[in-house]
Parts: structure tokens; C-alpha cells; sequence
């Protein structure tokens, strides 16, 4: 059957699209579609099989270098590639091909044929054009950029997100991208894993032209007519084809660098700066360099811990997948976390109702919300959208029709219970009652409910819109589909559910608390808050403990440690009797401008620049007893497994990604040498580093003796 117009525009509707043989081979292949339409435009789409997105893996690449062939015979006058999902264009290389890689020479040999494939493209007689829609990224921007011309629809999102997986473009964007766009800008792209839109695209030329899904077909005439005006060409990559003017620039790429990521935890960043600044604007040397650097990069440890955390997220958004039958959410506690997790839902499409105590709680948190949204959203449209759903509830008249009710009032089981008695008979049947909690048992807290069945904890992370993590907790009453249902409302707001078991300070608190404790004890012994911070960011935290202490508010950490401290065996050092004043004096953290750093009025911490550099033990000190209670939760089944534990350690605290999570980092460094060093620290400061004997089941000797208090 030809190739009907109609059925070609309307790729997006893939079941739509009826590419028969018209005449030409359009090949028998698994992943790609071709045929010639009737004015001699050869039409390629990508329909990987067996995936809602496409992405490149080496079959797809395969067929796409058999595809070619078909159309150099086929006496078309141009070429179009677009994909035949709804999803986008192309979200990149299958990172499930990079999983496990341990030889760059392997990785070389591969990408050289890729790019035989890419060059081939590029190399066509015949002029090529590229329509996007939605994702484009890495290797898929990295195809687009190979065609003659690049035409984005709608939606299309652009970029190469590669530094996050801790390597850099390896399919030729590396030289592709900077001879096209201003280099600067191409740097910039790919240093930050920025993405772009159309519009933006099109200002820095990485796009010939914007159009709707109706112009598509004069768009992709005109192109393969060579009628399309393109805005291309810039004086910056005459000048930065000069060695000394891309040396300067490359000295501010690495100052900006230093301060996103330090070199020795994330390599990626600074060999592309030096890929460049030694070959930029010589293609074929930088072809050849990306591919050699590409390869080892993949390889390296920081690498494949960074694409390990891609699969941890892809299993904490597994546990979210369904429908949770939620679209009305009543959240009661308009402080800190509340007026946070209500403007998140509200943002997320969720109508939601705010309520407090106090009216002005609400009115303040509404005003947060609208600087977040107006930070954070992108189109006025959104953001008048996001604020309409955010109603505040004076009354508390939307529990009535809410699916699920959110509670964030303070940390007291009293006045929990208070707040369950007045709205559960409000509630409608089968909506959801969840706590958010962050120690309180959920055994105590469902004591006296009609329905305890619907009771969960669902414990967000501050702050909500970058900690991606939510705890999802049941207690002894919870039923399956509640908490089933909480899971997939994580999901569904784009947050990652990490199902946890009802224990004091569930997971990532009770792990956490040790990390800081042992910075405070530091503190008694003398050492400065700032040296202390640093041994912490060296092994590659976000923040150190104390700036951490700070950020999460004394008071709220006093109560946490107080609470483990009462309730678990967990050796713990006592709670130092300045911690207890500095609270009670209102000194509690940067929410007061003072805890234990004095804050500027951007909230930024006032730190000594003389304070002493850590020495070689401090890291374990803070870091081990942290692992130490990791692995006594994944023992005690407070979590299920390791997979979870380190994501969720990853998406709540930041815990160094690059090391793929504590129990991940434990097994690189060998279970047997950190119980060693557990050991030694337990000989010279007291039985709080004593190891767990869970590490025995993770395959170290010689865990949970009896050692030997201060000596
Ligand atoms: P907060 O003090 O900032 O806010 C609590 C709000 O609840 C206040 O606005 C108060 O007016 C309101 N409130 C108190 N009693 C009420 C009642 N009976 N009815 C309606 N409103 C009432 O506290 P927060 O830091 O947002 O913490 C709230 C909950 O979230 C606590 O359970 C806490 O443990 C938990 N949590 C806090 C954090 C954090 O970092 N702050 C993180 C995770 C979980």
C-alpha cells in the first residue's frame, strides 16, 4: 500500500501510520520503519520495539546503518528521521548497554563502529532532516545533529544529560554540537546536562525551525528542497578556533566547574574542558579523543556507581507505578513541611486543600508557594494553573472531598491524635489518612481509628521540591491496597516511594542520626565545625553534619536523636547538654539565622577560612556508624533491600552519589575492611562503632563480637 500523507503526519498516532512498500524496500526490520512517500521523501521512523521510548542500543544502530543502505538505493530526494513514539524523539543511548562495562577497549571498538553509522548519516548526497518531538537527548541529539537539518514540534525537549551518568557526549556531539552553536553555549549544554526547549533551540541554532505538527510537512519540503532559512554560523567559533582564546576559556569553564562538582569525585566535566581546549574546531582529532575519553570515562567506578543510580530510581519509581486514585488531596499543617508538600501536589495536578490552626500559616505558605512556582514553573500559564489548585482551607471544609489526607501538624502523638479525632468522621469513605510523621510510631498513632487500615505514614524529605525520596510506611493494621495506593500517589506527584517498615525513625533518619551525633561529639572534643563539615564533603556529602544539623533545625533533631536514643537498643553516644540549651535559647538553626553557624540574610552559613584540614579518620568516624545502623536496618528488615536502602539514603540525604549508595560503597571498600575499621574505632572511642553483626550476612568475618568500651 503507498504511503498516504495523512497517514505520515500523523506519526504521532503510531498505529495510525501505514508505511507499506511503495514501490521500494522499506526493509524487514524490528525497530525502524521506511518507505518513500509519494513525492520520492524518504521516511524513517524509530518504533523501538518493545519499549514506550525509544532509545539507541547496538541493534538499533545496526538497523539504522541497513536502513541507509536501502536508502542510498532508493533514488529518494531526502531523507526525514522522526520517531514513531509519543514519548519524543529519542531519549538517548540504552543505559542498559553501558550496566557492568569493564573494558574501555570493548567500549572503543563499539563506539568507533557507532560512529562509522553517525558519520555515514551525516556523509548522505542527499539532504537529511531531523523532526523532534519531546525528549532528544544524548545519543538521540547526537543522530539529529548528523542530519542537515533539525525541525522541532511541540514539545521537544534538548540535551545531553551525559555528566550526570559521569561521562560526556560519546556519539560525536562533542565536535558536532560546537562547530554548529555558539561553542561557549555547546560547552555550557553539555557541562551542566542542561536541557533546552524548541524556542530556545532555535535561538542558539540547534534547531532550523519551530513549527507545529500540521506545518511539519512544508517544514520538511522546504528543508529537503534546501528552501529552509537557517540562522547558523557564529563569530565565537571563528575566534575559539585559535588555541590561546580557547585556553582562556577553558580556564573559566573549569573555575565554573570547581563549583558544581570537584574533580576528583566527577572526571567528566574536566576532560571534556580538556578534550576541547586541546582539539576544538579540529573534528577528526576530536572524534577520535571522544571516543578513547568516552570509553574510559564509562569504565571508571565514579561511572558506573552514577549509572547504578539511574537503576535505583528506575526501581524506587517501580514501586509507584499504578493508579492510586487520587486527585484531591486535604493537607492539614501549613508549616515548613505541609505548606511544601501541599504547593508540591498543587504543582504535581493534584487539587489540593490547605489547613492550620493559624490563618497566617496559610497565608504565608501560599506566598512560599508562589515564589516556588514562579522559580520553578515555566509558563505563566502553569503557574496561574499550579496556584488555582492550591486552595487554602481556612475551614477545613476540603477533608470532605478529599482522597487522601495529609496531616504535618507538630511532633507530638497528643496532638496527632487530636487532629485525627476531628477530621476522620469527616472524611470520605475510602480515602486515605497518612501521617508525615518523622518518628512517631505509627502503632501509637493509629490507636483509636475507625479505619485503621487506611492509616500510612508518607514521609517527605525537606526540602520537598529536591528531596525526591518519600518514605511509605505501614504499622500492624495497614491494609496491602492502602499502601499500595501510597505508593503510586509518590508516583504519580514524581516523587520515589521507598517502602519502609514501621520503626523508630524509620530508615533514613535512624541512619542519618548516628552521622550527626558523632559531629557533635567531634564538636566536645574540640574540633572545628568547619574542619568537621569539610572530612564529610571530601568523601563527597552535599553538606557536612553540622551545616546539616542546621539545615533540618536543632530542634527537630534533638527530638529525633532524644526518641532513637529512648526506643532503640542502638548504641548512641548521650546527647551533649549545649545541644539541649542551644534549643532552648531559640538558637535553632538556620531557620533562626543561628545554631550552630550564624547565617547571613540569604541564608547563607558564616564559616571560619583557617579551620584546619580534616584528618585521614574523620571521614569513617562520621560515614561508618552511618553504614553501621544501614546495615542493622536491612538486618532488622526495617527495609527490604539494598537496592532501596541506598536509593533511598541517595534521594533523601544526597548521600555521595558517585559512591552508589552506603551498603554499594560498604561492598566496594570490602565488608571485611570496614568491620576491621568499625573495630579499631570502637577500641579507641567507646562501643558505638561496635560493628552490627548484619555484616556478617553481607559476607564480612568477624562482625558483631563484643568490643571493648573508651579506652
Ligand atoms: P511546623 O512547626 O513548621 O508546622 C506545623 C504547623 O502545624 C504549624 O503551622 C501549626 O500552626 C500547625 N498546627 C499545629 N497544630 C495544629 C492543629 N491541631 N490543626 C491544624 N494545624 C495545626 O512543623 P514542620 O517542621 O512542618 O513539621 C510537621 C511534621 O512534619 C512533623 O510531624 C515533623 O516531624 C514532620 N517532618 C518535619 C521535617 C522537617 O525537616 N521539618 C521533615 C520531615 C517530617
Amino acid at each position: 500500500m503507498p504511503v498516504t500523507k495523512a497517514s505520515v503526519w500523523n506519526v504521532l498516532e503510531p498505529r495510525n501510520i501505514e508505511l507499506g512498500p511503495s514501490g521500494v524496500a522499506s526493509g524487514s526490520f524490528s525497530h525502524w520503519r521506511l518507505a518513500k512517500d509519494a513525492e520520492g521523501i524518504a521516511w524513517l521512523l524509530l518504533d523501538r520495539a518493545n519499549d514506550s521510548a525509544n532509545t539507541l542500543s547496538e541493534a538499533v544502530m545496526a538497523e539504522l546503518d541497513a536502513a541507509l543502505n536501502d536508502i542510498e538505493g532508493m533514488g529518494a530526494k531526502g531523507v526525514v528521521i522522526r520517531s514513531a513514539k509519543k514519548s519524543g524523539f529519542i531519549a538517548g543511548a540504552d543505559i542498559r548497554d553501558f550496566k557492568d562495562v569493564k573494558e574501555a577497549h570493548e567500549v572503543e571498538t563499539r563506539m568507533t563502529r557507532a560512529h562509522a553509522i553517525v558519520d555515514r548519516l551525516a556523509r548522505l548526497a542527499i539532504p537529511s532532516v531531523a523532526v523532534i518531538h519531546g525528549h532528544c537527548l544524548g545519543g538521540g541529539l547526537e543522530l539529529a545533529l548528523a542530519c542537515r537539518y533539525r525541525i522541532a514540534v511541540g514539545d521537544a525537549k534538548l540535551g545531553f544529560p551525559e555528566v550526570m551518568l559521569g561521562i560526556h557526549p560519546g556519539l560525536g556531539g562533542t565536535f558536532r554540537l560546537p562547530a554548529l552553536i555558539d561553542p561557549m553555549e555547546a560547552m555550557t549544554m553539555m557541562l551542566t546536562g542542561k536541557t533546552v526547549d524548541a524556542k530556545k533551540a532555535k535561538a542558539l541554532g540547534l534547531v532550523d525551525a519551530v513549527v507545529e505538527e500540521r506545518h511539519v510537512e512544508n517544514a520538511v519540503r522546504a528543508a529537503i528542497g534546501d528552501t529552509l532559512r537557517t540562522d547558523r554560523g557564529n563569530w565565537k567559533a571563528g575566534l575559539l578556533g585559535f588555541a590561546p582564546a580557547r585556553q582562556l576559556a577553558a580556564r573559566q569553564m573549569r573555575t565554573q566547574a570547581e563549583k558544581r562538582v570537584p574533580k576528583k569525585h566527577y572526571p567528566a566535566p574536566y576532560r571534556l574542558i580538556d578534550l576541547w581546549e586541546e582539539h576544538g574546531g579540529d573534528a577528526k582529532a576530536m572524534q577520535r579523543a571522544e571516543i578513547r575519553s568516552f570509553s574510559e570515562l564509562l569504565v571508571s567506578e565514579t561511572a558506573q556507581n552514577l549509572i547504578r543510580v539511574f537503576f535505583l530510581r528506575e526501581k524506587l519509581k517501580s514501586h509507584g507505578k499504578g493508579d492510586s486514585g487520587v486527585r484531591r488531596v486535604h493537607v492539614i499543617g501549613a508549616g515548613t513541611m505541609g505548606g511544601e508538600i501541599a504547593a508540591w501536589c498543587a504543582s504535581r495536578g493534584m487539587v489540593v486543600t490547605l489547613s492550620d490552626l493559624d490563618p497566617q500559616a496559610i497565608a504565608k505558605a501560599i506566598g512560599r508557594a508562589s515564589e516556588f512556582y514562579d522559580e520553578r514553573l515555566h509558563s505563566r500559564i502553569e503557574r496561574r494553573d499550579a496556584l488555582d489548585r492550591l486552595i487554602p482551607d481556612f475551614a477545613g471544609a476540603g477533608v470532605a472531598s478529599a482522597d487522601l489526607v495529609i496531616e504535618a501538624v507538630a511532633e507530638k502523638a497528643e496532638v496527632k491524635h487530636r487532629v485525627f479525632e476531628a477530621t476522620v468522621p469527616k472524611t470520605k469513605e475510602g480515602a486515605i489518612l497518612a501521617t508525615n510523621t518523622s518518628s512517631i510510631p505509627l502503632e501509637e498513632l493509629r490507636k483509636g481509628l475507625k479505619t485503621p487500615e487506611k492509616l500510612i505514614g508518607l514521609h517527605f524529605f525537606n526540602p520537598v521540591s529536591r528531596m525526591e525520596l518519600v518514605e511509605v510506611v505501614g504499622h500492624d493494621k495497614t491494609s496491602a491496597e492502602t499502601l499500595a495506593r501510597g505508593r503510586a500517589f509518590c508516583g504519580a506527584i514524581d516523587r520515589l516511594p521507598a517502602p519502609v517498615g514501621s520503626a523508630p525513625g524509620f530508615l533514613v533518619n535512624r541512619c542519618l542520626t548516628p552521622y550527626l551525633v558523632e559531629a557533635f561529639v567531634m564538636l566536645d572534643e574540640g574540633m572545628a565545625k568547619e574542619t568537621i563539615d569539610r572530612a564529610a564533603e571530601d568523601f563527597g556529602m552535599p553538606m557536612g553534619p553540622i551545616e546539616l544539623a542546621d539545615r533540618v533545625g536543632l530542634d527537630i533533631g534533638l527530638e529525633v536523636a532524644k526518641m532513637l536514643k529512648e526506643s532503640l537498643e542502638d548504641p548512641m553516644p548521650d546527647i551533649p547538654a549545649w545541644l539541649v540549651k542551644k534549643v532552648e535559647s531559640g538558637e535553632t538553626g538556620r531557620k533562626a539565622g543561628k545554631g550552630l553557624y550564624a547565617y547571613d540574610s540569604k541564608g547563607k552559613p558564616q564559616k571560619a577560612e583557617d579551620a584546619p584540614a580534616p584528618d585521614s579518620e574523620m571521614a569513617d568516624r562520621l560515614i561508618l556508624p552511618m553504614l553501621n545502623t544501614c546495615v542493622r536496618c536491612l538486618r532488622e528488615g526495617v527495609v527490604e533491600d539494598e537496592e532501596t536502602l541506598d536509593g533511598a539514603m541517595i534521594f533523601a540525604t544526597g548521600f555521595a552519589p558517585f559512591r552508589g549508595g552506603p551498603i554499594h560503597y560498604a561492598r566496594s571498600r570490602g565488608t571485611g575492611a570496614i568491620v576491621q575499621k568499625l573495630t579499631q574505632l570502637a577500641q579507641k572511642h567507646g562501643a558505638r562503632f561496635a560493628p552490627d553483626k548484619g555484616w556478617e550476612a553481607l559476607g564480612a568475618e568477624g562482625s558483631g563480637e563484643k568490643v571493648g568500651e573508651t579506652t
